[in-house]
């Protein structure tokens, strides 16, 4: 099939990747000349394990093209996919000025019949206005050419993004027209063939199947950061905690990590999205409510936990920390966690030295040079005359430590882990004070 993406994102990349992949023509276009540029000297934006060769590949193989011309790209799919960013309007609510920009265009060069799919993650009701834009521009042009819109709202993580779109549990498609069901059946028939993954329901549903998903998840790491910070003051250790409700097969152990908050550019966003959609509606989510403001009082954990164990003088110090990502196998800092902590450090005169496998280039991009951080290219550099250790992110590489070693390198033996990567009991007896997340500390 002739396929066009507009957003050359995590989601645009990574969807238009592999559907070439799979034997599909697919054409990439994005606004940001730059980003096409070194798409087209086959330079990877982001870092996504294993997409930069299976991009190589394909755009070897001619079925995989990049481009700003977006005239070009609107003839040349069928199927036109749309990628591109919905972040927060300042009430919260999803901005979708990317969104409906892209309909605009895909109506003022289309010359016969298109299927749009929103592919980015938009609020109930956005398939009606991507409809309207689409009618309203071809009726400007006096044009009367038929076209169909549909949700096929995108489930990857990033960091595991390729696995995710070509065996994720399920795909989404939200429509009421036997033509686009055709047609997006074809599209995914190369993922379709273990078993039956494609669930057709009406728009509306679709739309609201991704927030709820992600609500859900947001919810999980919210109630659990919650169970944490009761475990801590109640002298008991949500790890065992964790495990004793894991195996309850009605919750099971997926995704009940208590840790430093959650951050990305999806959950923080899409939980906010979700709660405006019910306030404009007049209904008052207080769930909603509760997993945001749980998880922005999370995110400052850290801080308080270092400044209490410098009695608030943390002036001068220098802490070493260990991941800027927001998660592992990801390079994206958008809401991390680590942000708010070195900001707060830095407002109180601290020195930050940290490590990330992947993140160092966006964090220059973000905070520029600064006398007040210093990006290392190795993980125990981070160590050399810092006063404490934090950990922002399970990065494999933080995970198995010479404790002995990091007690001798620290000026003060103080590791606050915000992921509980550890052991506490091997901590304490290598002579650290160790300050996890729930863990039976008062801190
Ligand atoms: P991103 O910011 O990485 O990429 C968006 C791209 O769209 C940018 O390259 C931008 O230049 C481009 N763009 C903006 N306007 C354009 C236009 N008019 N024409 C062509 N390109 C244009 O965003 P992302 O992380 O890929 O997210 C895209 C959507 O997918 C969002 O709605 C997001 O919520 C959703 N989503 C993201 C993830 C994720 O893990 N990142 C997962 C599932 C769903």
């Amino acid at each position: 099939m002739r396929i066009t993406i507009f957003g050359s994102g995590y989601v645009g990349l990574v969807t238009g990747t592999c559907l070439a992949d799979v034997g599909h023509d697919v054409v990439c276009v994005d606004v940001d000349a730059d980003k096409i540029a070194r798409l087209n000297r086959g330079e990877i934006p982001i870092y996504e394990p294993g997409l930069d060769a299976m991009i190589a590949e394909n755009r070897d193989a001619g079925r995989l093209r990049f481009t700003t011309d977006a005239e070009e790209a609107v003839r040349f799919g069928k199927l036109q996919f749309i990628a591109v960013g919905t972040p927060s309007d300042e009430d919260g609510s999803a901005d979708l000025k990317y969104v409906l920009k892209v309909a605009e265009t895909i109506a003022q060069y289309m010359g016969e019949y298109k299927v749009v799919i929103d592919k980015s993650t938009v609020p109930v009701g956005t398939a009606d206005k991507v409809r309207d834009t689409l009618r309203r521009t071809l009726e400007a042009r006096g044009a009367d050419i038929d076209f169909d819109v549909c949700s096929n709202p995108e489930f990857l993580k990033e960091g595991a993004a390729i696995e995710d779109f070509s065996k994720g549990a399920r795909i989404i498609v939200g429509t009421d027209s036997e033509a686009v069901r055709k047609a997006m059946r074809e599209c995914y028939a190369p993922y379709n063939r273990n078993h039956e993954k494609l669930m057709f329901m009406d728009v509306r549903s679709a739309e609201l199947t991704k927030y709820a998903a992600n609500a859900m998840l947001a919810t999980k790491i919210s109630f659990m950061n919650e169970i944490a910070n009761l475990a801590e003051r109640l002298g008991a250790d949500i790890e065992h905690v964790r495990h004793g409700i894991g195996s309850d097969p009605r919750i099971g152990y997926h995704f009940i990590y208590p840790g430093c908050g959650y951050g990305g550019s999806c959950f923080p966003k899409d939980v906010k999205a979700l709660a405006q959609t019910a306030t404009n509606i007049g209904y008052d989510a207080q769930l909603l409510g509760a997993v945001e403001s749980v998880n922005l009082r999370q995110k400052t954990r850290l801080f308080e936990k270092l400044n209490q164990a410098f009695d608030g003088d943390l002036k001068g110090k220098t802490i070493a920390l260990w991941g800027l990502a927001f998660k592992p196998n990801t390079d994206d800092m958008r809401e991390a966690p680590s942000r708010e902590l070195m900001e707060a450090l830095w407002d109180s005169g601290a020195r930050v030295q940290a490590f990330d496998p992947e993140a160092a280039g966006e964090c220059r991009r973000i905070y520029g040079e600064r006398d007040d951080l210093v990006l290392v290219d190795r993980r125990d550099d981070t160590l050399e005359g810092a006063d404490a250790l934090v950990i922002c992110t399970e990065w494999k590489i933080f995970r198995a430590i010479d404790f002995d070693n990091l007690r001798q390198t620290l000026r003060t033996p103080v590791v606050v882990d915000g992921r509980n990567l550890f052991d506490p009991e091997i901590v304490k007896d290598a002579g650290l004070l160790y300050y996890a997340i729930g863990r039976g500390e008062s801190l």
